[in-house]
């Protein structure tokens, strides 16, 4: 330990503010260096401090102190360090500071000109864990300028209502049974929550050996196997950790808190933690609510998003929105049906060369996509989780580490506002933190492919465009301005009233502007690709974030599982990041649910990436032609040849058209049992449906209201789908159901045609998983079906 950074007063050095933190003796030579060649910052925040290396860019100046977290790099210019909790205490300090980290954060409101910064990031800071489009937790909220936007007393009811949800709460402990229905329902409240005399009881102030202390917080011991003297101990009337494994067919949704460190680090058993509050993190809570599997759900952000990044929610996802009750919801929030085209032109309101045509809707889903921001999709995703008891959520607490060891993993987050760390000893750890994944990181799983075709600039802003043809029902519009600093720039439709997205490329491999777009600019901006020079605009928010077309070189280490943007990352062309994601988290919930409650063995988990990995790829690939579809279109324009232009434009129907992308992938390998038919040719414009052993379930209407299909039947158990005449396999459903806990359950067809594609036959059946994909099929009777689908079961799940 060879020095402390000690907060600098902005007073007596304006340009530097430090939290007290540790350091090496190389990292507090290294800071001397680097402080002396500080200067001032004009960006403020109370939560971090900040140094300007000028000279150096952002990844030369990554560097790191002791504990530090992050040393980001913002706007080419500046630093941002970050050090959390006890971390930066001196140990004379650390009671005191452990004290005063009780009452709010200290430190300078932000002003008026911080808070319109706030979205402002540079790739690197991205890069290095950080989101467009959420808040700084620590920030006052957003907005502070110019009157209220519409939507934001939502916004900041939905804050509100976030911060409602027992962020200090000790974990709740839901026993078997309804709690309607009397069963019992206790809540253990964890020393955070207590009141000072309980506390004071239960959890011994921190002792002498703070030191000691610290060193564990750094380097928490490994998850002891099960039972041994490191484990810690269980709850009540529960066995330890590794031990534990439910009664097949029982929902693992119990656990016990366990206090340690003195009050300073709290840790409690549950079986699943996710990381990340965003669509795919929200999704797999959901999932995991719906299985009654117990989790922790760790989102750094006070909120949830208010950038809207995903407008496109497509026909697979809103089948999934449709089975929670939630697709009604969104399309609220959604442009009419049909808004999903493109218009090519010189400006909003000018000269249109050409537009996409909408994507017809032929029936193979109850369902349709939708065009809907990330930031509604978020928020309605998160009120819908909130409703059940299961699983606890909480926001303002950031991942810091995990350590895995033979009977569960430990992983530690910490409370953004206070530094508070907490430990939770799970079962797996979900990875849904996004694109920067930082459990992808120290899990040391590398992306694979382009890590950055492009770098590019979104501002969000509000103005009124009821004079631009078709504003309530365009998806987007890409605007060739003449004589422009904005040559080419995307607006995005969030809500076909008044708020607008835009986007534009900034740079290749990092953002090579000067200096971000001030307000001023981005009004000008607006008022250019508005074609109306007098528009009034507001700045809402911003980001900077990098085009990439990567998949991660594996989805699974361990007890880690990389679910959404942690796992891949797309271009947005197309639509196929938040989508790919919701969709991982859809096959791999009920494998989780079956192993952690014992109705399968964890060899079932390392299907996920078989099956997934192969549809990442393919969406990937898809939204990479997308991009160059509008380089082409651009390049057509840049020409001036109405031909090549009609050409290219009418080609980009291939971007928007993906029905056979959204619903035709198949898993080939993984918990499916092939029947040796050939796969069937994947085109993104058309889906063929199919019961082919990996495909989805092609969808029926099974009454003339058509409110019941097909799709309904498959929710959290098997399903046996049976022939007209395969009574002998629907005996077979409910001989074999039961065993093992494994719930079969059965459903037979008045019909059944190869039109719909039906290949199953009049005799024959499929095994459908709770996903919807099928798992087998056999389209005639074999001589003992019970024995035949024992057989299937034990071989995809054991
Ligand atoms: C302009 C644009 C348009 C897009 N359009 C579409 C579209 O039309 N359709 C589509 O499907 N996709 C689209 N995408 C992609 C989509 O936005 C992402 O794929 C999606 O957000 C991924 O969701 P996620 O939950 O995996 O990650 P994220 O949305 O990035 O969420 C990750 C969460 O983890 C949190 N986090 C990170 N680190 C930590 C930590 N250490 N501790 C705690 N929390 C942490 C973050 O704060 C964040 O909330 C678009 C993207 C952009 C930029």
């Amino acid at each position: 330990m060879a020095g402390w950074l000690t907060r600098i007063s902005a007073a007596t050095r304006p340009s530097v503010r430090w939290r007290s933190m540790a350091c090496s003796s190389e990292s507090w030579r290294s800071f001397r260096r680097e402080s002396s060649a500080c200067c001032s910052s004009a960006a403020g925040s109370r939560a971090v401090g900040k140094a300007i290396t000028p000279g150096l860019s952002g990844h030369q100046n990554l560097m790191h102190f002791g504990e530090l977290r992050r040393l980001d790099f913002l706007h080419g210019r500046s630093h941002r360090i970050e050090a959390h909790g006890l971390h930066g205490q001196p140990p004379g300090r650390a009671r005191r500071g452990a004290r005063r980290r009780r009452r709010p954060a200290s430190g300078r409101p932000l002003s008026a000109p911080d808070c319109g910064r706030q979205h402002l990031q540079h790739p690197a800071e991205r890069d290095d864990g950080a989101r467009p489009g959420r808040r700084d937790p620590a920030a006052p909220p957003l907005f502070v300028r110019g009157a209220a936007l519409p939507g934001e007393r939502r916004q900041a009811q939905n804050a509100r209502a976030v911060d409602r949800v027992p962020v200090s709460a000790g974990p709740r402990v839901h026993r078997r049974g309804r709690r309607g229905a009397g069963a019992p329902f206790r809540r253990f409240r964890t020393d955070a929550r207590a009141r000072p005399a309980e506390r004071d009881q239960r959890a011994p102030a921190p002792g002498p050996s703070l030191l000691r202390h610290l060193q564990r917080l750094r380097h928490p011991p490994p998850v002891a196997a099960a039972g041994s003297p490191g484990h810690p101990p269980a709850g009540p009337g529960r066995g330890a950790l590794g031990a534990r494994r439910a009664r097949p067919g029982v929902p693992l949704h119990g656990r016990a808190p366990h206090l340690t460190h003195g009050g300073l680090t709290m840790q409690s058993k549950v079986p699943v933690v996710i990381v990340g509050g965003g669509p795919v993190g929200l999704s797999m809570a959901i999932l995991l609510q719906r299985f009654g599997v117990d989790f922790v759900l760790l989102e750094r952000s006070a909120t949830t998003t208010d950038h809207p990044k995903a407008r496109g929610t497509y026909t697979r996802t809103m089948e999934i929105f449709r089975q929670w009750g939630i697709d009604g919801q969104m399309k609220r929030h959604a442009l009419p049906d049909g808004s999903d085209f493109f218009a090519f032109c010189e400006s909003m309101t000018g000269h249109e060369w050409g537009r996409t045509n909408p994507e017809p809707n032929v029936g193979h889903s109850p369902c349709w996509k939708i065009i809907q921001s990330q930031d509604t999709v978020e928020l309605e995703l998160l009120n819908h989780a909130r409703k059940s008891e299961v699983g606890r959520f909480l926001f303002g607490h950031e991942f810091l580490h995990y350590d895995e060891g033979a009977g569960g993993i430990a992983v530690t987050g910490c409370k953004v506002d206070t530094g508070e760390t907490v430990t939770w000893h799970a079962q797996y750890l979900i990875a849904a933190d996004g694109a920067a994944s930082s459990v992808r990181r120290q899990a040391d799983i590398e992306m694979r492919g382009p890590a950055a075709l492009a770098v590019m600039a979104n501002e969000f802003w509000q103005a009124d465009l009821s004079q631009v043809r078709d504003a309530a029902l365009c998806a987007g519009w890409r605007v060739y301005a003449k004589n422009s600093p904005y040559p080419i720039t995307t607006v995005l439709n969030t809500n076909g009233k008044d708020r607008w997205l835009s986007l534009l490329p900034v740079g290749r491999e990092v953002d090579e502007r000067i200096g971000e777009r001030t307000d001023d600019e981005v009004v000008r901006l607006a008022r250019t690709v508005a074609g109306v020079p007098n528009l009034d605009v507001k700045v809402i928010n911003r980001s900077v974030w990098r085009m990439s077309r990567q998949v991660a070189a594996s989805f699974r280490k361990g007890r880690v599982l990389l679910v959404g943007d942690s796992a891949h990352r797309f271009p947005p062309n197309g639509g196929y990041g938040m989508n790919s994601g919701i969709q991982d988290a859809h096959n791999l919930a009920w494998k989780l649910a079956f192993v952690l409650t014992g109705r399968a063995s964890a060899r079932l988990l390392d299907s996920y990436e078989r099956e997934r990995r192969p549809v990442a790829e393919s969406n990937a690939d898809f939204s990479l032609h997308n991009a160059a579809r509008f380089t082409q279109c651009d390049e057509a324009l840049r020409s001036g040849n109405p031909e090549r232009i009609g050409f290219w434009i009418r080609d980009s129907d291939n971007h928007i058209h993906s029905i056979g992308q959204s619903l035709g992938f198949c898993y080939e390998d993984g918990a499916v049992i092939p029947d040796g038919t050939s796969r069937h040719l994947m085109r993104p414009r058309w889906y063929e449906p199919t019961d082919r052993p990996g495909a989805r379930f092609p969808h029926l209407w099974l009454d003339l209201a058509r409110r019941h299909t097909t799709l309904d039947w498959f929710d959290q158990a098997f399903v046996l789908v049976a022939g007209p005449k395969a009574d002998e396999w629907m005996e077979a459903a409910r001989a074999v159901s039961g065993r093992n806990g494994r719930v079969v359950q059965a459903h037979q067809l008045d019909d059944s045609h190869e039109k719909d594609g039906l290949l199953l036959g009049l005799r024959g059946a499929v095994l459908v998983r709770p996903d919807g994909h099928v798992a087998f099929r056999m389209p005639w009777t074999p001589p003992d079906p019970a024995a035949e689908l024992s057989a299937v079961l034990a071989k995809l799940m054991d």
